[in-house]
């Protein structure tokens, strides 16, 4: 079939409508392939003439369009009114310096269009590659071997193999079924599972249980089958378009910045509709009443906001990326740092994942080479959390890779053992580390096997014929193999407690013997001694079989493996940088409750009080208040639980009013994960849970997790400060308008200086702040509180009530000295062209800018004193600074400028005149942190934020 000419191959490219009824033969014939798959070769030859299993978006918006989108908002319409007013203006009375007002009305409203759609398109590439990070894997057979390769390399004949969690990449028609559900929800909208199998049971290809989709997910099971449909000949390719994932869901952030920007935007308007009245009454003047009101506006809305809110959000989620936490929504980074609650599993994430086989427990023997006391200290060592990567092996210490079986005398162990250990199991040799693949647990005891007996063999003398999966729900897995006497076996591995109740004899001294109720019990108390050590314990049992089918009963006992995963080294730092931050760490794990606390201690869940332990059993039977109070503690561990019941406990503290974040790598996860605040899936995870999430695990690490959460606090603090930095400016901008009508004072700054300021000085400041680094306290701080806002009275008072009035004093004081200065007496008029008056301008605005450039500065922490952080630590707000001074610079001494803004040259003692405003407004803030931090009572309630 490798020789199938060009020809044959083209018409493979396009699909066939009846491949789900034609006969297997036939389908085999068309596909030129057969059970084993391709040739390495010819996969690669169909790949160059069919082209790479991709979809293209067709769905997504142009570029174009989305631009011009940035100007369909209620303030770009505003702006741009205000922009036509002053050319109307411009044109009714020639040279009053309305044409420049219109123009940089105008200029606002196209630089803040392209900056918000600069940022959005930047974000948009940055969750891009993020996906990128993570392409879809497939298992395929090719040269008769299993190789992992890129979903995009898939061909048609390629066999597929599928798992439970898996995202089917292409169009293919079953070969083969142990128990496969798949849920095709993605492509019929239908969320109930179903079954499939090998017949063609509808006409329909779509209804057709012989087929899987591309897009669609293995609920459950396993099962081959065979490419016939890649790219846009799949069924999803046939949907016109693809729908964008991202929904509109409302993050907390989303609706604080609405709801900031409603309440500032509503200020906005009112100041500018009671000046426009004012004005217009006192001075008699409607269109320049007109434009002073929609300088107002300008000034008090915070243009440079949301792009600046979407950088720092894009540029934390990039810091979080190379700490390895992938997120998939921008806001999501925020909706981290409120988190209040870390629901975490253990195996994998807690724990290193690297399974070894550590004791063995034969019948009723304990094959355990040196005396066990040894060894329950070696094993106390590791509970201790003091963890050094090594994993003790029968009192010896065994490399990383897992020397297998060293220490065990091979004669104690009987060939049947190694047969259910290595035949009931899923897991593969392979090149790569850690030397499997698979499941871990399965993993270990593979090579556990292969050290005693040639599994090679094994499998080619007792060949599979039937397989029950590993469920986290049943806790038990089970095969069918043939013996080469031509009998049938069945092979039982799970948890300790489910396999000893199915089992009614055991072996003993190569024999076999009833097993009583009471010894039933003593094999289940013994296996706790090995739980303590924080082992996963695991049962093995056999029975013989008549005909191919699920024994729930009369197995014969066959022993426990003990099998040790040692903590990562970084969890308890990581679990006690939780506990600081008030935030509560709670394990969950299906594993036996004396191996979960065994596990909890050693990472160190439990430092301080007592573990409350709460069982998948008890998680049932109580009641909803029981619950909640225990729920209480501050650590806690759910053991013996299926992930099914992750969803519940999400709920449960989220009823309490918690924040959320749970992590989870299966099918069974996914519920969960997508209820909970912040789901969080393991990079190794399945593809569902990976779908499901909100941010993946690269690493699958724990202290990942709390990595992302720093990152997250900080953000929100960085968006607070640049917030009470850009808020303080707009009393000096609009103080000047309401001297001017009611004192009748030449007006002290223009609508167009005000845009310098806005649109110009505070923009890199602000988004230096965006991006400190956060405060050497921010994860000693409790979680932030549910309604904590980002713009409150607290914030309001401080900008508005201390900062803001002092760089007005500053700027009035400068105007003064120079109209004062130049021979001015109160109440006297000055044209707009008058020297004096564009030199008095000019030091306002300067005054302005001198006392901002200390308001960055101090700006930079919330409650630290600014000095705590190094001067040229965060070299952007230097930048920023530069930028202002380049820009005031440049409004004092170009000619252009002086066009523009109406400014002129001024005296250097002017500037300087400002300069001891802008200490004091530093010295000041610093006495506000220094209250704050000694907690004075009104300093607080008036003025923390
Ligand atoms: P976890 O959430 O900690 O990974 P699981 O639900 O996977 O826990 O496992 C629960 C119990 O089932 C384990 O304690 C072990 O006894 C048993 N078990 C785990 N993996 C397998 C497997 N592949 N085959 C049989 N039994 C298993
Ligand atoms: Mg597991």
């Amino acid at each position: 079939m490798e020789s199938a000419a060009a020809e044959d191959r083209e018409a493979l490219c396009s699909p066939r409508g009846d491949v789900h009824r034609i006969s297997l033969p036939e389908f085999l014939e068309w596909s030129g392939t057969d059970e084993n798959g391709l040739m390495g070769r010819e996969a690669g030859r169909r790949l160059r003439d069919c082209g790479p299993n991709v979809l293209e978006d067709t769905g997504k918006e142009g570029i174009v369009r989305k631009y011009f989108r940035q100007f369909r908002n209620f303030f770009s319409i505003l702006l741009a009114i205000g922009a036509l007013l002053s050319f109307l203006a411009e044109y009714m009375d020639p040279g009053q310096g309305n044409l420049y007002i219109g123009l940089a009305l105008g200029g606002v409203v196209v630089l803040n269009g392209t900056f918000t759609f600069i940022q959005e398109y930047q974000a948009e590439k940055t969750m891009e590659s993020f996906r990128q990070l993570i392409p879809p894997h497939a298992r395929v057979l090719r040269d008769g071997m299993v190789l992992d390769v890129l979903a995009s390399e898939l061909v048609v004949g390629d066999v597929l193999l599928l798992e439970e969690g898996d995202k089917v990449p292409a169009d293919g028609r079953l070969i083969e079924v142990n128990s496969l559900k798949v849920d095709n929800s993605a492509l019929t909208g239908e969320a109930e599972p179903q079954l499939r199998s090998l017949n063609c049971t509808h006409p329909e290809m779509l209804e057709c249980r012989n087929m899987v989709f591309s897009g669609t997910l293995v609920q459950s099971g396993n099962g081959k089958a065979i490419v016939f449909g890649t790219g846009a000949h799949t069924q999803i390719g046939n949907l016109a378009t693809l729908t964008e994932q991202t929904s509109a869901v409302d993050t907390p952030i989303r609706k604080e910045l609405n709801h900031f920007i409603k309440v500032i935007s509503s200020i906005a308007i009112f100041l500018g509709v009671t000046f426009f009245l004012l004005a217009f009454f006192l001075q008699d003047l409607f269109l320049a009443s007109l434009i002073f009101a929609i300088g107002i506006i300008v000034a008090n809305v915070p243009e440079g906001l949301l792009p600046t809110v979407t950088l720092a959000l894009s540029l934390a989620s990039r810091r979080m990326a190379d700490r390895k936490a992938l997120i998939k929504q921008l806001e999501s980074v925020e909706t981290l740092g409120s988190t209040t609650v870390i629901c975490t599993d253990k195996t994998g994430t807690l724990t290193q994942n690297k399974m070894a086989v550590h004791s063995l427990i034969i019948g009723y023997e304990d094959v355990d080479p040196e005396e066990p006391e040894g060894f329950a200290e070696e094993a106390a060592g590791q509970e201790s959390g003091v963890n050094t990567g090594e994993m003790p092996a029968g009192g010896e210490v065994i490399p990383e890779e897992g020397l297998p079986g060293s220490g065990w005398d091979p004669a104690k162990i009987p060939p049947v053992f190694l047969r259910v250990a290595g035949l009931c199991n899923n897991a593969r040799f392979s090149e790569r580390s850690p030397g499997y693949t698979g499941d871990p647990t399965e993993g270990a005891l593979l090579v556990f096997a292969n050290g005693f007996t040639d599994l090679k063999e094994l499998n080619v003398n007792y060949p599979r014929l039937e397989e029950f999966p590993f469920d986290s729900l049943t806790k038990r897995m089970e095969v069918l193999c043939r013996t080469p006497e031509g009998g049938l076996e069945s092979y039982l591995k799970g948890a300790p407690e489910i396999v000893v109740e199915m089992c009614d004899s055991l072996i003993e001294g190569g024999g076999v013997r009833e097993l009583s109720r009471r010894e039933k019990e003593e094999l289940l108390d013994r296996h706790l001694r090995m739980a303590e050590r924080g082992e996963r314990v695991i049962a093995l049992a056999y029975r013989e079989a008549e005909k191919p089918e699920e024994y729930t009963e009369g197995f014969v006992f066959l022993g426990f493996i003990g099998i040790v995963d040692p903590p990562r080294p970084e969890a308890k730092g990581a679990i006690a940088k939780c506990h600081a931050a008030g935030i509560k760490v709670v394990m969950i794990t299906g594993d036996h409750p004396v191996t979960a606390e065994s596990i909890a201690r050693g990472v160190g869940l439990a430092d301080s009080e007592a573990l409350e332990i709460i069982t998948g059993d008890e998680l049932k039977a109580l009641s909803r208040e029981e619950l909640a109070e225990r729920l209480k503690k501050k650590s806690i561990v759910f053991a013996r639980t299926s992930p099914v019941q992750k969803l519940k406990i999400v709920q449960l503290f989220q009823a309490e009013g918690e924040i959320v974040t749970m992590t989870g790598d299966g099918v069974n996860d996914a519920p969960a994960i997508k209820n909970a605040d912040m789901g969080v899936a393991m990079g190794s995870g399945t593809d569902v849970s990976r779908e499901a999430a909100d941010m993946v695990l690269l690493d699958d690490n724990f202290a990942t997790i709390v990595n992302a959460v720093e990152e997250g606090r900080t953000v929100f603090d960085n968006i607070k400060k640049f917030i009470a930095y850009i808020l303080t400016s707009n009393i000096p901008e609009i103080l000047p308008f309401i001297a001017f009508v009611l004192f009748a004072l030449p007006l002290p700054m223009n609508v167009q200086l005000i845009l310098a300021i806005d649109l110009g000085t505070d923009i890199l400041p602000a988004l230096a702040l965006g991006v400190e680094k956060g405060e050497g306290d921010i994860m000693r701080r409790p979680p932030r509180s549910r309604d904590e806002k980002l713009l409150t009275s607290q914030v309001l008072f401080t900008s508005y009530g201390i900062k803001g009035p002092i760089e007005a004093a500053a700027g009035f004081f400068c105007y003064f000295a120079v109209l004062f200065g130049g021979g001015w007496s109160f109440g006297e008029q000055l044209a707009n062209s008058n020297p004096l008056y564009m030199q008095s301008i000019t030091a306002f605005f300067s005054a302005v800018i001198i006392c901002q450039i200390a308001n960055v500065f101090t700006s930079r922490t919330r409650l630290q004193s600014v000095f705590t952080k190094g001067l040229f630590k965060n070299r952007y707000v230097l930048a920023g600074i530069v930028s202002e001074l380049l820009i005031l610079s440049f409004i004092i001494w170009s000619p252009l400028a002086h066009l523009i803004f109406n400014t002129s040259p001024i005296d250097l003692k002017y500037l300087l005149l400002a300069l001891p405003f802008s200490f004091f407004l530093l010295a000041v803030d610093e006495l506000r942190k220094y209250a704050l931090r000694k907690n004075v009572g009104w300093v607080s309630r008036l003025f923390r934020w």
